[in-house]
Parts: C-alpha cells; sequence; structure tokens
C-alpha cells in the first residue's frame, strides 16, 4: 500500500446497522487520489448501482434511506508537515437544498484525527429509525445510542461526546437542531468552529438519524520517503511563510481581510446584490475586527497559516463572551447582504449558525432575497405576522437562524432557501443562486471570471471550485485584468481541476496562494512513494471534475443549468468602479466548453476515454 493512507474505509449500513471495512483500492488511489476524488468514484458505483436495479438517479430522494453520505481524507491529510493538513471532505449523492450532487470541506482537528484512529474515510448507507452516533476509536467502530445527544446544539453535543470517549486526538463532526429538523441549509459541524457542507448535507445526517461520529486514536500515518518528504515540505512551508496572502495577509486579518478589497473593486454585493459597493464596508472590514473584536487567532490541525479568528463583543445588544470568527462569505451574507454594517449582530448571528449548525452563506442570501421581496411589497403582510424584515435591521439577522431552524413565524419561508423562496412569492429573479445553491460574496460583473466559475460549478453557486479572484484582484499567481472575458475559461478550468487535487489530497485550498501543482506533486510523490508530474496533477483534478460533472449528467443537470441569476447577465451594475458591466456569460461559456471537451455541460466520450474515466 502506498504511504499516505492508513488504508481502511468503513462501510456503515444504518438501516441494518451492519459495519464492515474494506482496504483502499489503490489502482483507484492513483487515478482519484482520496478526499473528493475517491469519494466521487465511490458515489458512482452507488449511482450505477442504482440503475442496474431501476432506480433512476433522478428519483433518489436527498432525504431518504438510498442517499449517500461519504467522509473521506486523503493522502495528505493528518500527515505532519504536509501543509495545512487537518481538513475532510464530505460528499453525498444529492444535496437537499439543490437537488444533486453534495460537496463540502472543513478544517479542524476531526479529518487528521479519523486518520489517527485508523481509517481513512466511512461511507454512510441506509437510515436508522432511532438516533444514533458512531464511536471509532483505535480501529474499532460501533454503532451507539444517541437520544440523550437528540435536540442539543453542536456545541453540547461535541462537548459531551469528547468528555465521554476521552482518549487521544478525540474529536467530533455532528450536526445540530438545524440538521434534526432537517432544514436544508443545514451545515455540519465539527470541532466546535469548523463547517462543511453547503447544500444541506447535515439533514441527510439527520434523515439518518446520524447524530455525529466521534474519532480517536494515535494510529500514525506512513510516508513512503520520509526524507524526501521532509525536505520538499520544509521547502513549500517556507514559500507559505513568505508569501504575502498566506504568511501576513491571512494570518493578521482572517479571511475578512478581503471586505475592504472586494468592495474597493466594487463587486462587494450589497443589499441582494442590487449594488456592489457597501457605503459602510469598513465598519465590517478585517480590520475592524482585528481592532475592536478578536481575542485570539485559531489554526487548525497541521497549519502554519492560522487563518481562523475567536471573537467577542463587550457592548452593545449583541454581546457575547466568545465567538468563531467570522469569515469573509459570513460577514457578507449577513452584513453587506442584509445592508447590515453592525459587526456586533454579524458576530452573533455568526455564532448561533454555528450552535445550530446553520450554514450562513445560505441564511444569509436567502434573508436578503426576503428582503428585497418586502421591499417591493411581495410579500403579504400576515405571511411576516408583525417582523421588520427589512434591509438594515440588525435584529433580524439574530433572530432568524433560531427562526428557521425551528420554523418559527417567517423562518418557515426562510427554511426553504432563495430559490424556492423567491419562487414561491412570483419572482424567482430575485433568488441569486446557481444551481438552486446560493452563491457568495463576489460580484461577477465586476470579476468576470467568478460570473464562469459560479456558472459552471458542479455543486452549484460556489466561490471555491474555480477561484479567480485570485489572478482577478489579488494578482496571484498573475494579475490579470477582471473586466475581460478573453482567457477566462482557461483560468476556471484549471482552478476548478487543480482544487479538485486539493480536495482530494485532502488539504487547505489557502495553500494555493503560494503553491503550485508542482509542488503538490512533488509532496504527493514523497507521501505516496508514485512518481507523480505536474501534468499528472492537473490530470487527475480534470478527471475527478468531469467524473462528477457525469454523476452530475445523471441527475439531470446539464448545459442549461451552467448560468446565472438575469440580474448578473441584464442589470448594469449601478454604481461605482465597474458601473455599467454585466456578465457576457455565452462568451466565456462557449470557449469553456470547448477546452473541458464538453458539448451542452456534457463530457463526450472522446473526453471520458482521454481521461481514463470507465462508466
Ligand atoms: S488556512 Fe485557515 S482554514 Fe485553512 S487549514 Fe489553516 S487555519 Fe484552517
Amino acid at each position: 500500500m502506498p504511504g499516505g493512507y492508513v488504508d481502511k474505509i468503513l462501510k456503515v449500513n444504518l438501516t441494518t446497522k451492519n459495519v464492515t471495512t474494506e482496504a483502499i483500492k489503490e489502482d483507484v488511489a492513483k487515478k482519484y487520489l482520496g478526499g473528493k476524488g475517491y469519494a466521487v468514484y465511490l458515489l458512482y458505483q452507488y449511482l450505477k448501482e442504482y440503475e442496474r436495479r431501476g432506480l433512476s438517479p433522478q428519483n433518489i430522494d436527498p432525504l431518504g434511506k438510498e442517499n449517500i453520505l461519504i467522509f473521506a481524507t486523503g493522502p495528505g491529510t493528518g500527515v505532519p508537515r504536509f501543509p495545512s493538513s487537518g481538513r475532510h471532505h464530505i460528499m453525498a449523492l444529492k444535496a437537499p437544498l439543490t437537488g444533486s450532487i453534495g460537496s463540502g470541506n472543513a478544517g479542524g482537528e476531526w479529518g487528521a484525527f479519523l486518520k489517527f484512529a485508523g481509517f481513512d474515510g466511512i461511507v454512510i448507507e441506509g437510515a436508522s429509525d432511532t438516533p444514533v452516533y458512531l464511536a471509532l476509536v483505535d480501529g474499532k467502530a460501533e454503532i451507539r445510542d444517541a437520544g440523550e445527544l437528540w435536540g442539543k446544539n453542536t456545541m453540547d453535543t461535541t462537548r459531551a461526546l469528547t468528555s465521554l470517549v476521552g482518549g487521544k486526538n478525540t474529536s467530533v463532526v455532528c450536526i445540530g437542531p438545524a440538521g434534526e429538523n432537517l432544514i436544508p441549509m443545514a451545515t455540519v459541524m465539527n470541532d466546535e468552529y469548523r463547517a462543511a457542507g453547503r447544500g444541506g448535507l447535515a439533514a441527510i445526517m439527520g434523515s439518518k438519524r446520524l447524530k455525529a461520529i466521534v474519532v480517536s486514536g494515535d494510529q500514525k500515518v506512513p510516508v513512503a520517503k520520509p526524507e524526501e518528504f521532509r525536505s520538499v515540505a520544509d521547502r513549500c512551508l517556507d514559500t507559505m511563510k513568505k508569501n504575502p496572502v498566506t504568511g501576513e495577509g491571512l494570518p493578521t486579518y482572517g479571511t475578512a481581510i478581503l471586505v475592504n478589497v472586494i468592495n474597493n473593486a466594487g463587486a462587494f454585493p450589497y443589499k441582494n446584490w442590487q449594488s456592489g459597493v457597501m457605503p459602510d464596508a469598513d465598519s465590517i472590514s478585517g480590520e475592524t475586527l482585528t481592532k475592536d473584536y478578536l481575542i485570539r487567532k485559531r489554526a487548525c490541525w497541521g497549519c502554519t497559516i492560522e487563518c481562523g479568528r475567536i471573537s467577542s463583543v463587550k457592548s452593545g445588544p449583541f454581546q457575547i463572551l466568545t465567538a468563531e470568527g467570522p469569515e469573509y462569505e459570513t460577514i457578507w451574507s449577513l452584513g453587506s447582504a442584509c445592508g447590515i454594517s453592525d459587526f456586533g449582530a454579524i458576530v452573533k448571528a455568526h455564532q448561533v449558525c454555528n450552535e445550530l449548525g446553520l450554514e450562513p452563506i445560505s441564511l444569509g442570501s436567502t434573508i436578503a432575497a426576503a428582503m428585497e421581496l418586502n421591499e417591493k411589497g411581495y410579500i403579504p403582510a400576515e405571511d411576516l405576522q408583525g417582523w421588520a424584515l427589512g434591509f438594515g435591521n440588525a435584529a433580524v439577522i439574530v433572530d432568524a437562524p433560531w427562526r428557521t431552524t425551528y420554523k418559527v413565524g417567517f423562518g418557515k419561508y426562510l427554511a426553504l432557501g432563495s430559490k424556492k423562496l423567491c419562487e414561491l412569492y412570483g419572482h424567482p429573479e430575485l433568488s441569486m443562486t446557481v444551481k438552486g445553491l446560493e452563491m457568495p460574496a463576489y460580484d461577477p460583473r465586476g470579476i468576470k471570471g467568478m460570473g464562469l466559475a459560479y456558472a459552471t460549478a458542479n455543486r452549484g453557486g460556489c466561490h471555491l471550485t474555480g477561484y479567480t479572484v485570485a489572478p482577478e484582484i489579488l494578482g496571484i499567481p498573475e494579475k490579470i485584468d477582471p473586466l475581460i472575458t478573453e482567457g477566462k475559461a482557461q483560468w476556471v478550468k484549471a482552478f476548478q481541476d487543480f482544487v479538485s487535487v486539493v480536495n482530494s489530497t485532502v488539504n487547505c485550498q489557502f495553500t494555493t496562494f503560494a503553491l503550485g501543482a508542482k509542488d503538490y506533486a512533488e509532496l504527493l510523490s514523497a507521501v505516496t512513494g508514485w512518481e507523480l508530474s505536474e501534468d499528472e496533477i492537473f490530470k487527475i483534478g480534470e478527471r475527478i471534475y468531469n467524473l462528477e460533472r457525469v454523476i452530475m449528467n445523471r441527475l439531470g443537470v446539464d448545459g442549461k443549468d451552467d448560468t446565472l441569476p438575469s440580474r448578473l447577465l441584464k442589470e448594469p451594475m449601478p454604481e461605482g468602479p465597474v458601473k455599467g458591466h454585466v456578465v457576457d456569460l455565452e462568451k466565456m461559456k462557449e470557449e469553456y466548453y470547448k477546452l473541458r471537451g464538453w458539448v451542452n455541460g456534457t463530457p463526450t466520450p472522446e473526453k471520458l476515454k482521454e481521461l481514463e474515466i470507465e462508466l
């Protein structure tokens, strides 16, 4: 077996309570690595088996027993000195919010500790009749009763299980009441402060009555060429330390460093994307966070960047002793998107989201859409029951997570997510979503590559899959003009393929500000013992992205879904440095499909053959 793996995948059927293990298949690992890639491979095998049994993929209920949930690490996870390697990836055949593939990635400790417990990944099938949790301790797995944990928030659940299991390197991934209540924007929390799972992956856990997975152990992850690895890893860590983003910007200000940067570029969506300029953005910036709210920094396991924040609100109506973050995307969704500049309210609302296990990007975007619907008079007064749902009302964002989780008052409408909410009130054009997933924090009218990235991201309106903000705004690895469309397809494809690899190794995407495919090829070659080149890294990423797209196609997604909300295509930016701009998507899409070897959003048989994807 190559280095980097502990060579055990756990399979748990919650209906039959059957627990089995299987070894990593080296031929599959060579083609798909681990993490997202290996999970996509496994999901495709389930899909084929369902089709063989006559179950159409399009009829799979995201909250039904047939949905499959996979927690996966990769050959870079849990390897000391492999940059930022405490992460894990979660995938599902169908996400409740979008009805298409589910995908999420989180830091913290859990990913590394899963490997120390003796497992590379966990595949969850079926559904339990009663609440359960999984305990994975020193290579053994048990399904245990979670009756007393059901109803608890994510913090209490984590603390209860950590103390109950004890032992070395103990870590908990769990759901809160939002997941239990099957809210389609419920997120999976781990280690009290990290979240994975846009699109409602926690609701899938809720539907399976799986409250948590606790892991503990001290198994070492083998490295094939230790000396070679140490030398490559040291060089990479040094490069990251000297890089202005990973060595200075993120460690000093956290991800919130982007607030002023993106606002100054005129691409910080304001009041449900009616503008790209927030007049008082500095009051919710990374600089303000650091000056007025920061208690200390926090790093995920094995990370030298340390972008995490622990904050506190010491005065005003939204006081809170300690809270995680908030991150840039949350500051945007609960702040600028809703026209709110009260940082205390954002910190508090974010912490409430974490405790309830609710995903703040989708929640904030849904609130913003509801605010615009209300502003334009499209919501009947009786539905609001006196709730002052207006842009700028900070109390709304602190109140909304509770209302949404427990479907209280207008919360039952927010719990639908932005797409269904706007459809319900007859104005789907006000939903700022792609494939049903709310887009975050970067207006592509001012960063054109992001328009193509949002439109073609497999999981929907995702900023992480093809983060062209790096070259278009930050000038990494080189500065390109954010307002032209030419050449953007190539950048988007390259990012999507490379990030697919990083999510499969599984390491933090922020390393890519400093490290390239060549660095990853060298790190992976030394850890696994395989000889991987830079070209092979891109080919593996392209293979993963294409197989994921094949699954999407089977679920009914194609070129018609690779699009953007009409506001971005037709409404010129009304003010700021990119005033007058819209996104010319079709031109970029045509170039992108050509580069990908896709027709109408579907990989051609020739492309699949070239990538050695066996259907
Ligand atoms: S860069 Fe931030 S999110 Fe990434 S692993 Fe490090 S601390 Fe975690």
